[in-house]
């Protein structure tokens, strides 16, 4: 039998029951510091690290999310527990350590722990997450390599929870629009395909993006996962073939990672992908060359706001919180059955093709045939 949080459970059958069971024993925080209403069975969220994804991104959306809100922290800073405690209205019952971290299990508040740490702590804190019963939300990239991304699919299996990347897009109306666009085949055949995103604003040598045994790599490994999922959702197709190129300008800043790296892709359907990621140029695009027409998304990954525009005009969608709408959406996958529109097999399918770009340019540049199938695809 599918295992379930004592919670979790609760608040399903709650809804079954029209939800008046727990209308009296929502949380605090299930109400936002804003006052926005939360659905009754809303889910509680620990958030694990405590850095600026978490403080300028995640925190302040959870104030508006609907199916989940944020009710506990875990970190490894203990002046920041007090100023999240305020902040957010968490009890000190609701805050962990990274070493007592495990003690989350008996939590019965914390639904989904979402994990947004350095890389090479994705898949530790991921596994510990699921051994503890929770339904995990893991930050991109989904580790340091495939096999840790194998080790985090199987934890979740083993424990039977939902495991979510947190690829934010994937519930972003205008990457929706270029998902729509490929699955009619609006413009018809996809010929081209290319996909830039990088920047140049990492000010600090000493942090952690460019520490290799921290991060896993540079900007492949950082940005250019979302230059990789640009031309995946952009032609609908997994990849059959790359070959890549690696670029330094800066090698006494950049000592330890990659600084800019260039890719080809062959698509099954004869689409050429081109792509670029970069921690010293700015770019931030995703285009696409069809037989009956274009479109562009430009920016095409950055938090807000998207632009795009296709040969038939301007696109123009409301623009809305990614990471409220990305929470929201794994909270009702978990609550109801929606669609998991980012899972772990989907980590697992780009670490695969981020191996496969280290491969190629330490041979020489030459050509890794791919056998990814309809791997990680879930809607185009
Ligand atoms: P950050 O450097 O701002 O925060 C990292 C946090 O980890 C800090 O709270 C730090 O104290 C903690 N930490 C614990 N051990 C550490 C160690 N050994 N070295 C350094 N920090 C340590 O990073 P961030 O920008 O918040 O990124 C965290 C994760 O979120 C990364 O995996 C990143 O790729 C991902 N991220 C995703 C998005 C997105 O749009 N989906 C955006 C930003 C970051």
């Amino acid at each position: 039998m599918k295992k379930i949080s004592r919670r979790t459970f609760n608040k399903t059958l709650s809804k079954g029951l029209g939800g008046a069971a727990l209308v009296s024993s929502m949380p605090l925080a299930a109400c936002g510091l804003n006052g926005t209403s939360k659905n009754q069975n809303s889910l509680g969220i620990a958030l694990v690290g405590l850095g600026s994804y978490s403080t300028y991104q995640l925190a302040p959306a959870l104030q508006d999310t609907h199916y989940c809100h944020l009710v506990g922290i875990v970190t490894g800073t203990p002046e920041k527990e007090q100023q999240w405690a305020k902040r957010y209205n968490i009890p000190k019952t609701h805050i962990y350590n990274y070493e007592n971290f495990d003690a989350i299990a008996q939590n019965d508040d914390i639904d989904i722990v979402y994990v947004v740490l350095p890389n090479s702590m994705h898949a530790d804190f991921s596994i510990r997450a699921a051994k503890a019963g929770k339904h995990v939300i893991c930050e991109k990239p989904m580790a340091m390599n495939v096999e840790e991304c194998n080790a985090i699919i199987d934890a979740c299996n083993k424990a039977q929870v939902k495991l979510g990347i947190g690829y934010r897009l994937h519930s972003e109306p205008y990457t929706q629009e270029v998902k729509r666009l490929v699955r009619e085949k609006t413009f018809g055949n996809i010929n081209y395909i290319s996909a830039d995103a990088a920047y140049q604003s990492l000010t600090n040598p000493n942090q952690w993006r460019l520490n290799k045994s921290l991060s896993g790599g540079g900007a492949l490994m950082n940005m250019g996962v979302y230059s990789i999922q640009s031309l995946i959702y952009g032609s609908g197709q997994n990849p059959v073939s790359v070959t890549a190129q690696e670029f330094s300008t800066r090698p006494d800043y950049f000592k330890d990672t990659d600084e800019t790296i260039t890719a080809q892709f062959e698509f099954p359907s004869g689409t050429v992908g081109q792509m670029m990621t970069s921690h010293n140029v700015r770019a931030n695009r995703l285009f696409a060359s069809c037989d009956k027409g274009w479109f562009e998304l430009d920016p095409a990954s950055t938090y807000i706001p998207l632009a795009g525009r296709t040969s038939r005009g301007e696109l123009n969608f409301p623009q809305e919180s990614q990471q409220k709408l990305q929470m929201d959406d794994f909270a009702r996958h978990v609550l109801e059955g929606t669609p998991n529109k980012a899972p772990g097999e989907m980590g697992k399918r780009d670490m695969i093709i981020v191996e496969a770009i280290y491969n190629s340019i330490a041979g020489g540049n030459k050509k890794i045939a791919l056998d990814l199938g309809h791997m990680g695809i879930t809607d185009s």
